[in-house]
C-alpha cells in the first residue's frame, strides 16, 4: 500500500466529463489498496480569465485581492472533483489551502510555500477518504489568500508529496511524459522512461517546459519522486528521478529548442578593461538578461562583441545601448532577431569526451553556422539562424542515437 498525490492539470479538468475520467483514474488507486492525495488546477483557460477580470476591473488591481479572484479557480474544481468521486461511491473531501493550511510567504501573485499541514490531510486519508486540494493556493501569515505564480499548482503537488512523504507524486497533463524532443519536429522523438531534475530543469531552462521549474527545483531539493504522464492514455510516463537511480545513463537526453532569443553585436569596440562592464552593466540596470556571450579576437585595438538577449527584450535593449554608446564607445551596433538557441542537455556529458565535437560536426556537415555558443556541465547551447531550426533539431537527434527504431 503506497501513499500517492495525483495532480492533475487544466486540460484534464476541463468540464465534467473529463472530471469523471479523473475521478476514475483515482478510484483506481484507491481500489488498489493505496492512499491518494489529489491536487488540481482551475479547468483549462479559467484562469486566463480570472486575470482577465482583474485587469479589467483594475490595471492597478490590488495584489491581495488579485489573489482572491484567481485561487477561485482551483477552488471551483477541487469541489466538483469531491462531488463526483462521492457520486461513484469514493469517499472524498476537500481541503483549500487555508483550510490545510498551506502557509506561504506573503509576496500575492508569486508567494512561496513555507509548509505544508498534514494533520487533517493525514486523518481523512487514514480514514479511508480521498484528500481534493486546489493547487496553487495558499495562505499568508496575515491570514489571506495568496498564490504561487502561473503554472503554480505543479509546486503544490509537489510541495504535499514531499510533507506527507508519498511514495510518488504523479503529474497528469495532456502529453504522455518527457520526450528527447519535440515530436512536431521529429516525428521519430522518444519518451523518456527516466529522466534527472537536474536535466528537467536544463531542459526547462531552454524552452522544454513540461512542468514549474519551481517544482523540479522543491522535488530535487526534497527527493519527491515525481512522474509525469497522460491523463488521456494509459500508458506509463516519464520518472524524473536522482541521478544514481538512472542505472544506465544515455550520453544524451534531449535536444530542446528556444525561439525566444536574439543576438547583439557591438563592433568596433576599445580592447581595454572594463568595456565589458561598460556594455552589460547598463544592461542589468535596465534588468534584461544576458545569455550567451562571445567576445572576438583583437585586431588594432579593437574587438567585437555577441552576445543574446530574450527577444522580446530587443528594443529595450538598443535604446539602453545607445543611450550608452558615449562610454562604451563602440562603431557599429548590429541586431538580428532570426536566430534561435538549439541544446543538448544530457548528465552523461560529465563523464564523456568529445560530445560537443559531435555536435559541432553533426551542425558543420549540414552547412550550419554556429554564432555562439555556451554551455554548463550538462549542457552545450548553440545559437544559429533561425531558418535551420527544425534541420538541427533533427540532424542532432540523429547524431545523438536518439532516433526511435523505424
Ligand atoms: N491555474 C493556474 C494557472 O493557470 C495554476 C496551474 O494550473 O498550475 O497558472
Ligand atoms: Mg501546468
Amino acid at each position: 500500500m503506497a501513499l500517492i498525490v495525483m495532480k492533475f492539470g487544466g486540460t484534464s479538468m476541463a468540464g465534467i466529463e473529463r472530471i469523471r475520467g479523473v475521478a476514475a483514474r483515482v478510484k483506481r488507486e484507491i481500489e488498489a489498496g493505496n492512499r491518494v492525495a489529489v491536487v488540481v488546477s482551475a479547468m483549462a483557460g479559467e484562469t486566463d480569465r480570472l486575470v482577465g477580470f482583474c485587469r479589467e476591473a483594475s490595471p492597478l488591481a490590488d495584489p491581495a485581492e488579485y489573489d482572491v479572484v484567481v485561487a477561485s479557480g482551483e477552488q471551483v474544481t477541487s469541489g466538483l472533483l469531491a462531488i463526483v468521486l462521492q457520486s461513484i461511491g469514493v469517499p472524498a473531501r476537500s481541503w483549500l489551502g487555508w483550510q490545510l493550511p498551506v502557509h506561504t510567504s506573503d509576496a500575492h501573485g508569486k508567494a512561496r510555500i513555507r509548509d505544508v499541514g498534514t494533520d487533517a490531510l493525514l486523518a481523512a486519508m487514514n480514514a479511508g477518504e480521498v484528500a481534493v486540494i486546489p493547487g496553487f493556493q495558499g495562505m499568508a501569515e496575515s491570514g489571506r489568500v495568496t498564490t504561487l505564480g502561473r503554472g503554480g499548482s505543479d509546486t503544490s503537488a509537489v510541495a504535499v508529496a514531499a510533507a506527507l512523504k508519498a511514495d510518488r507524486c504523479d503529474i497528469y497533463t495532456d502529453v504522455e511524459g518527457v520526450f528527447t524532443t519535440d515530436p512536431r519536429i521529429v516525428p521519430r522523438a522518444r519518451k523518456l522512461a527516466r529522466i534527472t531534475y537536474e536535466e528537467m530543469l536544463e531542459l526547462a531552462s531552454v524552452g522544454a517546459k513540461v512542468l514549474q521549474t519551481r517544482s523540479v527545483e522543491l522535488a530535487m531539493k526534497e527527493k519527491v519522486r515525481v512522474q509525469v504522464l497522460s491523463s488521456f492514455t494509459d500508458a506509463p510516463g516519464t520518472l524524473v528521478v536522482d541521478e544514481d537511480e538512472i542505472v544506465e545513463q544515455e550520453l544524451i537526453a534531449g535536444v530542446a529548442y528556444d525561439r525566444n532569443e536574439a543576438k547583439v553585436t557591438i563592433r568596433g569596440v576599445p580592447d581595454k578593461p572594463g568595456v565589458v562592464a561598460a556594455i552589460f552593466g547598463p544592461l542589468a540596470d535596465a534588468g534584461i538578461n544576458v545569455d550567451m556571450i562571445v567576445q572576438n579576437v583583437a585586431n588594432d585595438g579593437t574587438t567585437d562583441v555577441t552576445f543574446t538577449v530574450p527577444r522580446t527584450e530587443l528594443i529595450r535593449a538598443r535604446s539602453v545601448l545607445e543611450a550608452n554608446s558615449a562610454t562604451i564607445g563602440y562603431a557599429q551596433l548590429l541586431t538580428d532577431d532570426s536566430v534561435v538557441k538549439v541544446s543538448v542537455v544530457g548528465v552523461g556529458m560529465k563523464s564523456h569526451a568529445g560530445v560537443a565535437v559531435t555536435m559541432f560536426r553533426a551542425l558543420a556537415d549540414r552547412g550550419i553556422n554556429v554564432q555562439a555558443i555556451t554551455t554548463s556541465e550538462i549542457k552545450i547551447s548553440v545559437l544559429i539562424a533561425e531558418e535551420y531550426l527544425e534541420l538541427a533539431v533533427r540532424v542532432l537527434h540523429t547524431a545523438y542515437g536518439l532516433d526511435a527504431a523505424a
